[in-house]
């Protein structure tokens, strides 16, 4: 277990006389009186000297002392690199920002705050709430500034809600908490994060939380910063911007433009409303309508919605702030950690619990178990079986084989489709057309079709009405099976072209009943149904595209 980081009497290994190796070869461009600033913020501190610190020394550090791998990600003005401490051979982040893209940005007080608040975090750590990047060490050289951070080998939260479409009610409960545990520890410390979200949520190694991105924080009580904060919050009104993310973002923020430690509980209410049901609950097409929504307090629970869950978002946005549960609370958030959502939860030990595995959550349909697909489980196909969707492996799925719930036990209330047409050779007379054959079926298609226009040019191989699952949410859509192969999905009361499910090698088709069935991409898990009862042809089509692009294993 980690143990508290003490500062440093020393924090000088950022001083403007470092160097790397990149000094030689790059001009210093940027004029001495700019580069000023970022040169005291990077002076200012150092090496955070502490039993966790990757550095046998707290001496002067460059580039030098470390092995720069991949990117890991990019920011708006810095690169953030997998890099390796050549002294103890740590695993890090190493943030990278151009001082010349800084100063053009106006990004230097957003990268002061960042460092001040990430030192505050590292300098009071708390054992029970180990839940933030930790700044090590920053330097410099004449072009850039480097702040070496944890490394969060597991990325950000979004994607993995955004794969499963909503999380079940383990992984709400468990991820909600432990941003719960963590505020409680930042807002002790007078520090309000004003951007919390599920992209600045990092994942570590074991699947806990690491909170980043303070840039847009805000140190309450700190007098010696007071006037910075002041002049930001007058620049920001006179902008008419806010801090923050238009879908997070809470009503004193874009009215008043302040902010309490209750703004981050109002994002915190956001998350957990995103993590049940699969999308942020103020969401349209613009800032503009995202921010009427919120002033109006415009969000409903879909069906299917937690009720406790529900109770907790309900009593978290709230427009007041002073009215939002904990945000009266004299020492942390009893309040909020008493909420029966978070019954039998130990907070304290968290750190040390094993994180629930991501599972999809989907109780709005919990007479259909067979839409649960647990990841674990390598989306619950055994490996030693043969691919395709031959008629060998159809009776294989329908004979019960599969130690999971089958077609047949999954659909007891449902009963199958007429049998169809053999849709398998239909494909296949497609695929196997001549070029001549092919052009003229798209000109068929180009004079008869009105789905031609979305799909590209291509031949639609199988067209049929579906309903798209995001989380609890559920969209009637035309899916577009073509050559290419494309998946296409159009909007087809507006005819709208709404988006397409990326082909790879890796797509894999998951039938779970007669009407549902799921197509997994490395990114997401398209849950679809058709209401018709075909979901197996579908598999069965896709699977043969897939066989015909790529080859037999997926
Ligand atoms: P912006 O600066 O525009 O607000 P940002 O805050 O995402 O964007 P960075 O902090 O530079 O910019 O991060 C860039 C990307 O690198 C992020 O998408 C994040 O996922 C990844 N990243 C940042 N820090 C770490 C880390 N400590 N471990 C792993 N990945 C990280």
């Amino acid at each position: 277990m980690e143990k508290s980081a003490k500062s440093s009497g020393s924090l000088s290994c950022l001083r403007g006389e470092n160097s790397s190796s990149m000094d030689a070869s790059q001009p210093i461009s940027v004029p001495a009186s700019k580069t000023d600033e970022l040169s005291l913020l990077a002076a200012s501190s150092g090496n955070l000297s502490s039993s966790t610190s990757p550095q046998p020394t707290a001496g002067k550090r460059s580039s030098k002392d470390f092995i720069f791998g991949r990117v890991i990600g990019e920011g708006s003005f810095s690169t953030v690199y997998l890099a390796k401490d050549i002294h103890t051979s740590k695993e890090l982040a190493i943030k990278v920002c151009d001082k010349r893209h800084v100063i053009r940005e106006k990004k230097a007080e957003y990268i002061k705050r960042e460092k001040e608040v990430l030192n505050m975090l590292s300098v009071n750590f708390k054992a029970t709430a180990p839940f933030f990047v930790k700044l090590y060490c920053t330097f410099q050289d004449p072009d850039r500034l480097y702040f070496t951070l944890t490394y969060a080998k597991n990325g950000e939260l979004l994607p993995y809600i955004t794969r499963v479409g909503c999380f079940d009610i383990d992984c709400t409960r468990f991820y909600s908490a432990e941003i719960l545990q963590a505020l409680e520890h930042m807002h002790s410390l007078g520090i309000i994060h004003r951007d919390l979200k599920p992209e600045n949520i990092l994942l570590n190694e074991e699947m806990h939380i690491l909170i980043t991105d303070f840039g847009s924080s805000k140190i309450l009580n700190a007098t010696h910063r007071g006037q910075d904060v002041e002049n930001e919050e007058r620049a920001v009104r006179r902008r008419n911007s806010f801090v923050g993310t238009a879908q997070y973002v809470s009503p004193e923020l874009l009215t008043d433009k302040s902010a309490s430690p209750a703004s981050d509980l109002w994002a915190l209410g956001c998350i957990i409303y995103q993590m049940v049901a699969g999308v942020t609950p103020f969401h349209a097409g613009s800032e503009y309508m995202i921010f009427q929504k919120i002033l109006k307090l415009d969000y409903i629970c879909p069906d299917g919605f937690s009720p406790s869950a529900k109770d907790l978002v309900d009593k978290l946005l709230v427009l007041e702030s002073s009215n939002r549960l904990g945000a009266c609370d004299k020492e942390g958030y009893p309040s909020i950690k008493s909420h029966p959502f978070y019954q039998g939860m130990d907070f304290e030990t968290l750190h040390q619990q094993t994180p629930p595995v991501i599972s999809p959550y989907l109780p709005g349909t919990s007479s259909h178990e067979e839409l649960r697909s647990n990841s674990r489980r390598r989306c619950g196909i055994p490996d030693n079986l043969e691919p395709g969707l031959d008629d060998q492996q159809l009776t294989r799925l329908l004979g019960l084989d599969l130690k999971e719930p089958t077609i047949h036990s999954i659909t007891k209330t449902e009963s199958p489709p007429p049998v169809q047409e053999k849709s398998k050779s239909k494909i296949s007379i497609f695929l196997n057309m001549s070029d001549e054959e092919l052009k003229q079926k798209l000109e068929e298609q180009k004079s008869t079709s009105k789905w031609h226009p979305f799909v590209q040019g291509n031949l639609i191989l199988k067209q049929g009405l579906i309903d798209k699952r995001k989380g609890l949410f559920a969209r009637r859509r035309m899916l577009l099976l073509t050559m290419g192969p494309h998946l296409y999905y159009v909007d087809p009361n507006n005819m709208v072209l709404k988006g397409e499910i990326p082909w790879s090698s890796s797509l894999r088709v998951e039938v779970r009943s007669f009407k549902i069935f799921l197509v997994h991409t490395p990114n997401r898990v398209y849950y679809l149904e058709d209401p018709d009862g075909y979901a197996l042809e579908w598999c069965k089509a896709i699977e043969e595209v897939r066989k015909e692009a790529y080859g037999h294993e997926p």
